[in-house]
């Protein structure tokens, strides 16, 4: 998948959730967009399978799945492509499993279209355990479900049909500790040994730079650093390096936390100044006056003004 240049407008509004933001995952690559609530990763998740959120309109850019414009393929195209080839699993995805349908039956439904009258049920126990399922859920409806059993049964609808992609939106924010490495670890699993490529959004810094090769930080709609998991101590950028710090660590007093101060601000207008400078300890005049570029440094690119001289434009 490559995301060139997507630029997103709130129809009717000068508030632009995403600006000029460009992205790629190789195949059976694992990639995390790492940023707080309000950084545009939602948007960007439903924008790169080509369904961007009501009331949001694509101003600039294009999304390529397999070499094809899906922001532009008619949408009959696009749902054949769903859960067989590319999976999304939103953040709400507890709330989008059908509420009058058993989960066998969704299931069944989703396995023969496209494997034909398959035999789903060999494809669905060995997911089933691994997520910590019950058989007993397939004879559910979603009302009869908690809360985390039903993220992980539409997990398993995203995964059943192995696409080559796999888009997750806060794969793991409804779970509890336990579970949350249970899918981590399947995550890893599928990647491992099926090659599916994973695309994931969230907020846990920790989440991001253990699973993810490359880890994407989006703040206020743009991109503004990119690095390999490997490389997260040599991060550059401010905010990433904030939100590196704000984590627990041993020693800490109980109940403390750290963080970045300030809240992450939507785009209101198209860029004129650093988005972070109102929160950032190092901001100079420079950075309230103009945008600063994204630039390759080393294996990664960074937007920011203390790394511009003399970098090269990224994009
Ligand atoms: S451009 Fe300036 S305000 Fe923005 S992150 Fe860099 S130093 Fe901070």
């Amino acid at each position: 998948m490559r995301i060139e240049h997507l630029t997103l407008k709130v129809s009717g509004r000068s508030l632009y959730p995403l600006w000029d933001v460009s992205l790629r995952v190789e195949d059976n690559e694992v990639v995390a967009v790492l940023g707080e609530s309000g950084g545009g990763k939602t948007s960007l998740a439903w924008a790169a399978v080509g369904r961007p959120l009501p009331g949001q309109e694509v101003v600039a850019g294009k999304v390529y799945f397999k070499g094809r414009d899906i922001l532009n393929m008619p949408p009959a195209e696009r749902r054949r492509i769903y859960f067989k080839e590319l999976s999304l699993v939103p953040q709400n995805a507890p709330d989008t499993l059908h509420p009058t349908q058993t989960v066998a039956r969704t299931l069944w439904e989703i396995y023969t279209a496209k494997n034909g009258k398959g035999e789903a049920r060999e494809a669905v126990l060995p997911l089933l355990e691994e997520l910590g399922l019950p058989e007993e859920v397939l004879r559910k409806y979603p009302h009869q479900l908690s809360g985390g059993q039903k993220q992980r049964v539409a997990l398993l609808l995203a995964l059943l049909n192995r696409p080559q992609l796999v888009v997750l939106d806060e794969p793991t924010s409804a779970l509890d500790v336990l579970t949350q490495k249970k899918v981590k670890d399947l995550l890893g699993k599928i990647n491992r040994e099926h090659g599916t490529g994973i695309l994931f959004f969230t907020h846990d810094v920790s989440l991001a730079f253990s699973l993810a090769r490359r880890v994407v930080v989006l703040y206020g709609g743009q991109v503004v650093e990119e690095l390999p998991a490997f490389k997260r101590e040599s991060a550059l950028h401010p905010y990433t390096r904030g939100l590196l710090a704000s984590g627990p660590r041993i020693g800490d007093p109980p109940l403390s936390r750290r963080g970045i101060p300030g809240y992450a601000l939507p785009l209101l207008a198209p860029p004129q100044a650093c988005s972070f400078a109102a929160r950032c300890p190092q901001a100079r005049d420079v950075c309230r006056k103009e945008a600063p570029p994204l630039v390759k440094v080393g294996e990664g690119q960074v937007r920011c003004f203390a790394y511009a001289a003399g970098a090269q434009r990224g994009g």
